[in-house]
């Protein structure tokens, strides 16, 4: 398969050839790889990051998946990982050095915050300055000598506001600067953040990937170069590996993924505008609709509109948002999103475990935002459903 194809094509036309001719890859489920000879092995340990030796290393059946991924993206190559944070980790690791900088965004996914701001900060001095990733200024306000690393998040997955990647991986460029960009909420049928100049690209694959809220994973797109040494040093050192069957189950998944995310992107588009013109919400952060602030950059860098989006209830009263959350019945309430099920989640929730009531005022943080992440359900009964909660608050 090559980036050459449609993506469609190279979800579905396998170049695996089994020796029983059967038409779907087996489920490799071996620890290691025998060899026939001592030169045969010694040869392999030279061409670690091609050849099977051990399954931490690599496996037959997350290859093919990967080989898929890495033509969906036009990179050179991808390595899957056990989870999302796995693939985010191992990426920045590469990227940084003790005492240097990063440039990223506020409202950055919270794990990934939580290894940039506390584990790297406190375990290897390196820093971080947070910007507002809608501004080009700020990006280039932000940067010090020791800069080595922009990393970015594009929809951000909370707030959905956008960075304008070409711009960002132009500057970053002339500055000998890497980038990084989480591309979890587009999916790389909506954005492909490699062909805009951006050097490494991570997903989530336990979201549109995945996309059956079966799995946990994660996955890393760059060139050849970069991936060879991700996979030789972070990847394989820190352990960050998939298991055959869940390589298994994601190459199942991106049979579908084209037409998942059209349809996701249909029911969006309709629950988003109902959304919108309901009295009781204040605001709709989805860059699929026209009155999104940076509609115009996200319909110049995006293809589409996936699932994820969040808005703000006009009301500030916590008793009435947890009534609302409470009366969704086809919306279940959880973490993660991007499957085929309907998810709600009120990030208060989380916040207030984290600060005491004053503080989160203080921060600025609107208690009333919601977060949905729209699946495959009939965008009818979803808007219902949304409704009727609405009307009970
Ligand atoms: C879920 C998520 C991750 C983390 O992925 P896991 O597979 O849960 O480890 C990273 N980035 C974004 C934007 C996410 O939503």
């Amino acid at each position: 398969m090559s980036r050459n194809h449609k993506d469609d094509t190279i979800l579905n036309h396998d170049t695996y050839k089994d020796q029983h001719g059967a038409v779907v890859p087996p489920i490799y489920q071996n620890s290691l790889f025998t060899f026939d000879s001592w030169d045969a092995i010694d040869k392999a340990f030279d061409n670690k990051a091609d050849d099977f030796i051990y399954s931490r290393l690599m496996n037959p059946t997350v290859k093919i998946a990967e080989e898929k991924i890495a033509a969906l993206c036009h990179g050179e190559k991808a390595k899957l990982c056990g989870s999302g944070i796995a693939a985010i980790t191992s990426a920045i690791l590469h990227c940084v050095k003790a005492n240097e900088h990063i440039v990223t965004i506020k409202n950055i996914y919270g794990p990934t915050n939580n290894f940039i701001n506390k584990y790297l900060k406190t375990r290897f001095g390196i820093s971080a300055t947070y910007v507002d990733g809608r501004s080009i200024e700020e990006f280039e306000k932000a940067i010090r000598p020791n800069t080595s690393l922009i990393y970015l998040e594009s929809p951000a997955s909370l707030t959905l506001e956008l960075q304008d990647l070409k711009a960002v991986a132009a500057l970053a460029k002339a500055k000998g600067i890497k980038t990084v960009i989480d591309n979890t909420w587009a999916s790389p049928i909506f954005q492909k953040p490699l062909t805009l100049g951006i050097d490494i690209e991570v997903h989530s694959a336990s979201k549109y990937l995945g996309g059956h809220s079966d799995v946990v994973a994660g996955v890393i797109i760059s060139s050849r170069k970069t991936m060879d040494a991700i996979i030789t040093a972070e990847h394989e050192l820190l352990g960050a590996k998939m298991a055959p069957f869940e390589g298994w189950l994601i190459l199942r998944s991106l049979r579908t993924l084209t037409i998942r995310m059209k349809a996701i992107m249909e029911n969006s588009m309709k629950v988003a505008s109902f959304l919108e013109q309901d009295e009781r919400i204040q605001q709709v952060n989805y860059p699929g609709l026209r009155s999104f602030e940076q509609y115009a950059l996200g319909a110049e860098q995006m293809s589409g509109y996936s699932g994820l989006m969040s808005f703000e209830l006009k009301t500030k009263d916590l008793s009435e948002i947890k009534t609302f959350v409470n009366a969704l019945e086809l919306f279940k309430l959880g973490v993660s999103w991007g499957g085929h099920d309907s998810l709600v989640y009120a990030p208060v929730i989380s916040y207030l475990k984290e600060l005491s009531p004053d503080k989160f005022a203080a921060m600025g943080i609107n208690a009333s935002l919601i977060r949905i992440s729209v699946g495959l359900e009939h965008y009818e009964d979803l808007i219902a459903d949304l409704s009727s909660a609405l009307r009970k608050m």
